[in-house]
């Protein structure tokens, strides 16, 4: 089986089935919060755990029997879904032509985006790995050109409001501190975007 990221604050609740347990270990192997291990041969909580259940699943994907269920944290069994064949997964040169075919060109077309195809590529978002230790994942999905618009907006104002950060004079107070990798970083990298992107702003030019 296999199973999407989730993550929340909370802790997810772990229970096991002592009757359909073999021991065979898949579980705590796979828990990198050291939640699980095996005593007398079935899968117990353990008293020592890192963060505690972080709801990642992996237990409840990998267990042969079904004796694991996670809940919590948005997660159920009902998440479980089945493992793709091997030979539908992407392989070397699939992954390579997919990264080398793609274009960040920072601009958008005028014409919104089908709403399936939205949901399609938050569905994929949500079987992302995840990273140890455990931190929330928010998507903000605007739909039409007025809040992406009005985001624009907001954030211009945001950026205005912190233009003391690229001052000559703020700079320099601060290389000593932050170092000339952060120096050249700002005068050179930052500052020009904050100018541009607050001057177009100011002119109506997104
Ligand atoms: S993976 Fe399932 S069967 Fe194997 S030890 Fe863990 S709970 Fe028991
Ligand atoms: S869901 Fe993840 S963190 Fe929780 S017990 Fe299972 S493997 Fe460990």
């Amino acid at each position: 089986m296999a199973i999407p990221t989730t993550r929340t604050k909370e802790r997810a609740l772990v229970s096991i089935d002592i009757n359909l347990c073999t021991g065979c270990g898949n579980c705590a192997e796979v828990c990198k919060d050291f939640g699980l291990e095996i005593r007398d041969d079935k899968a117990v909580l353990s008293n020592n755990p890192l963060f505690g259940c972080v709801a990642c699943g992996h237990c409840m994907a990998v267990c042969p029997t079904g004796a694991i269920t996670v809940t919590g944290r948005f997660l159920s069994q009902d998440d479980l879904f089945p493992l793709p064949a091997k030979e539908n997964a992407a392989g070397y040169s699939e992954l390579l032509h997919l990264l080398q075919r793609r274009r960040s060109i920072r601009e958008f077309a005028d014409r919104n985006v089908d709403i399936g195809l939205v949901n399609q590529i938050l569905d994929a978002a949500a079987t992302a790995p995840m990273g140890i230790p455990p931190s929330d994942v928010n998507v903000n999905v605007w739909l039409g050109k007025e809040k992406s618009r009005a985001f624009a907006a907001d954030f211009s104002a945001y950026l205005s409001g912190m233009k003391y950060m690229t001052s000559p004079l703020f700079l320099t107070l601060m290389r000593p501190f932050w170092g000339k990798a952060n120096d050249e970083m700002f005068r050179a990298f930052v500052s020009p975007l904050f100018r541009v992107f607050t001057d177009e702003f100011a002119h109506g030019n997104n």
